[in-house]
């Protein structure tokens, strides 16, 4: 069997109780510092230490947030941008090919949907009920080859569950949440593997001009406004 397949099965496969008594031991609860949903830089770091904030989202997420309920008529630009790693820097801008797309980010390096508070424990989502899978599962993540990070270290005997730097972490959690939780963390682990597998079948290299930038998804290659680049 391929790696990625392998990995796929073993997703399936997670035992939800056991990822969620791994949740409950380490303890977490979301202070709504917002550091999850800003950028590492901070507002008005120079290009050179600019890091935007950058997390996966699908393609099927991308048209949920383009309708979520506060985001009417949102284009799919307002919501994603392409995945920087891969692309190089040309005369114009960034150019070339890449897998994936990342929530897109404003003027700040930060989420589009992220809404700062009045204070450092006050921030919100915009989109909170439709956030992305990456989004509903952070710090966690699992072990599993063709998942995406946050890495971090291991939470579990085993070393499946892995928790990135969070101050939410260590704090109690109650049963049902922590299983909510769980569930929602192998349903990423099968969904970041199921596009991984549809985008490496749907994979053809793309011929790029300069300027141009080409991204590779699970339905095919598209131009960073979301459109097919065979149309
Ligand atoms: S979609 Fe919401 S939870 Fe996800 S990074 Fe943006 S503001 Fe944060």
């Amino acid at each position: 069997m391929k790696p990625l397949e392998a990995e796929l099965d073993r997703a399936r496969d997670l035992d939800v109780d056991a990822l969620a008594d791994a949740i409950e031991t380490i303890g977490f609860e979301c202070t709504r510092c917002g550091a999850c949903c800003k950028s590492e830089s901070g507002c008005g770091a120079d290009d050179a230490d600019e890091e935007p904030h950058t997390a996966t989202v699908f393609p099927d997420e991308v048209r949920t947030l383009q309708s979520a309920a506060d985001t009417d008529d949102y284009d799919w630009r307002d919501v994603a941008r392409p995945m920087p790693y891969g692309l190089t820097e040309g005369p114009d801008g960034p150019e070339g090919e890449t897998f994936e797309w990342a929530l897109q980010t404003d003027d700040c390096g930060d989420c589009v949907f992220y809404e700062e508070g009045d204070d450092d424990y006050s921030g919100a989502c915009a989109v909170h009920e439709d956030r992305p899978l990456i989004c509903q599962t952070y710090p966690f993540s699992v072990d599993l080859g063709g998942t995406s990070q946050p890495m971090g270290e291991a939470v579990d005997e085993e070393g499946m569950v892995r928790a990135h730097e969070c101050e939410g972490l260590g704090r109690d959690i109650d049963r049902a949440d922590a299983v909510d939780l769980a569930e929602a963390l192998k349903a990423r682990a099968v969904r970041e593997l199921e596009e991984a597998i549809s985008v490496r079948d749907a994979f053809e290299p793309v011929e790029t001009d300069t300027g141009e930038v080409v991204v590779h998804d699970s339905e095919g290659a598209k131009r960073p406004d979301g459109t097919p680049v065979d149309d």
